[in-house]
């Protein structure tokens, strides 16, 4: 495995916890500890805190061509280490080595697009209405940020952070899932490399986020919160940021509707239908939840899903051939089984999959349940697994009515040959994004996030970099 530091990263050094604690980093695949990694505390948060904070002045400062660059560089020395950096997202996280190499190209990305968008930030100048007084407006980075990941996309969550982040002029520190810290320390290593100056990145692994956060939200000096995660733990992130009014961007759950009218190429549904539901072994906040499938195609959309999902194979993401690697936890296998218990027990069908495997691993069979009823909990709730749980509707009003019945909004996915009722329908679902006749909606030069309590601001694209400036508005008058 590739060498990684096991220790924090606070202002260009790598130090242990103060108390000296560390955590085990688990392999999903066989439960066994894999690494230990430094378990900071407080202390250890307010050095990384004070660190970004005192650099932050002169880090603003830098010229925009020299913070592209690094980002240049570092997407560069990402790719040149593809393998390595796949085979430690394996080993930590689970995913299947293929899909490992796809994150860390996606990841990359993120670099490339904001190495662009580091040079493009302009401001403006404009006569007010008056005719007398002149406006000028400068873009400013808005200061030190706290960037908190989820475990699902360990290295790419960290890049669509930190890339527009470093493209500001922002400094940083970042708290990645206690699940999944190596990448996140791989990825500090590369920084450095790229010659990120000292204490503008600082990478904090921590198994007790609540007492490391909490003070740095509350404290005043952290002025941007950016978070991936559940809706829940994003709430209550919120309610902390309250009192010093930090700024969020917050990329939360999903509960995506993956529709299928009578009129959509079945193929590409079935296609769109396996990366939307298998990507990630199902654990993305974009994985489709529920499928609405149009009752006259509904039989054969299931028997050839449950054909396609029946025939993966599923075992150590490390293990050549492997389609479906383990999920993360015990806790996350089991939400996934009683998700699936109470489907059946209200009457679904299992056309394939549905049941634990015995041995070591946390792995779970790709799953297809048909006649699920409406009240299952696997409605209401990001399955965050292989299962894919079918309905039958009858007409759009009725599909578009049920699709947004759901407190969440990140994503959509349409299938349907007509363009008007296409269009009609992405303009009516409440979300952020649609995959129009596609399974797949993540692009770094899109902007991706969600609407009602998926979120709010957007990462990746044009805008990904407004969510770390402000506008600042010069009054003169000539
Ligand atoms: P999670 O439990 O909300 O945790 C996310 C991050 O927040 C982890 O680093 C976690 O660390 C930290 N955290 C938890 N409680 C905290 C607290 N009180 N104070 C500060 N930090 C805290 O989510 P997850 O299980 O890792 O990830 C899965 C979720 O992320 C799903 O809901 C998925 O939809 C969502 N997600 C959304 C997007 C998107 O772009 N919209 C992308 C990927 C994932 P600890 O584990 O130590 O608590």
């Amino acid at each position: 495995m590739i060498d990684v530091p096991n220790q924090l990263f606070i202002d260009g050094a790598w130090l242990d916890a103060a108390d000296r604690a560390t955590m085990p980093v688990h392999d999903p695949a066989t439960g066994e500890v894999i690494r230990h990694v430094a378990d900071a505390g407080p202390k250890d948060a307010l050095l990384a805190e004070d660190a970004a904070v005192r650099v932050q002045e002169e880090w603003a400062a830098t010229a925009p061509r020299v913070r592209s660059e690094i980002l240049r560089r570092a997407y560069e020395i990402i790719l040149s280490r593809t393998d390595e950096l796949a085979a430690l997202m394996t080993a930590e996280m689970g995913k299947p080595l293929a899909e490992a190499r796809g994150e860390v190209a996606y990841a990359a990305e993120f670099f490339r697009w904001f190495s662009e968008e580091a040079v493009r930030v302009d401001g403006g100048y404009g006569v007010l209405p008056d005719g007398r007084n002149r406006m000028l407006l400068m873009r400013r980075p808005v200061g030190p940020c706290l960037l908190i990941t989820p475990w699902n996309f360990p290295l790419a969550m960290g890049t669509r952070k930190i890339g527009p982040a470093v493209a500001a002029g922002c400094t940083m520190v970042l708290k990645p899932a206690p699940q999944t810290p190596l990448s996140s320390l791989a990825l500090a290593r590369i920084m450095q490399e790229a010659g990120l100056p000292d204490g503008v990145l600082n990478v904090v692994t921590t198994s007790k986020a609540g007492d490391v956060v909490e003070p740095m939200l509350r404290g005043g000096r952290i002025r941007k919160l950016s978070f991936t995660g559940s809706t829940q733990v994003g709430r209550l992130l919120l309610a902390q940021s309250a009192d010093t009014v930090v700024r969020t961007s917050m990329e939360l759950g999903g509960n995506a509707a993956f529709i299928v009218f009578d009129d959509a190429d079945l193929d590409a549904a079935v296609d769109g239908a396996m990366t939307a539901k298998m990507r990630n072994m199902g654990e993305a906040c974009t994985a489709a939840n529920r499928f609405f499938v149009h009752r006259t195609v509904a039989h054969r959309f299931a028997e050839r899903l449950a054909e396609r999902m029946g025939a993966l194979v599923v075992g150590p993401g490390t293990r050549p051939g492997v389609d479906v690697g383990p999920l993360i936890d015990e806790t996350g296998r089991a939400k996934v089984q009683e998700l699936v218990n109470d489907a059946v027990q209200r009457g679904a069908e299992v056309l394939v999959g549905g049941t634990t495997p015995d041995g070591p691993g946390h792995f779970y069979p790709p799953t297809v349940l048909t006649g699920v009823d409406p009240d299952s909990r696997l409605m209401s709730t990001e399955i965050f697994g292989p299962v894919a749980a079918i309905l039958t509707f009858d007409d759009e009003d009725e599909v578009v009515r049920r699709s947004n019945d759901t407190p969440w909004g990140l994503v959509g996915y349409v299938f349907t040959q007509q363009l008007d009722r296409a269009l009609r329908v992405s303009e009516r679902l409440e979300v952020g994004m649609v995959g129009l006749n596609t399974g797949l909606v993540s692009n770094p030069a899109a902007p991706f996030g969600g609407v009602k309590q998926s979120g709010l601001g957007r990462e990746g694209g044009r805008v990904g970099i407004e969510e770390f400036l402000e506008y600042k508005y010069i009054a003169v008058p000539v």
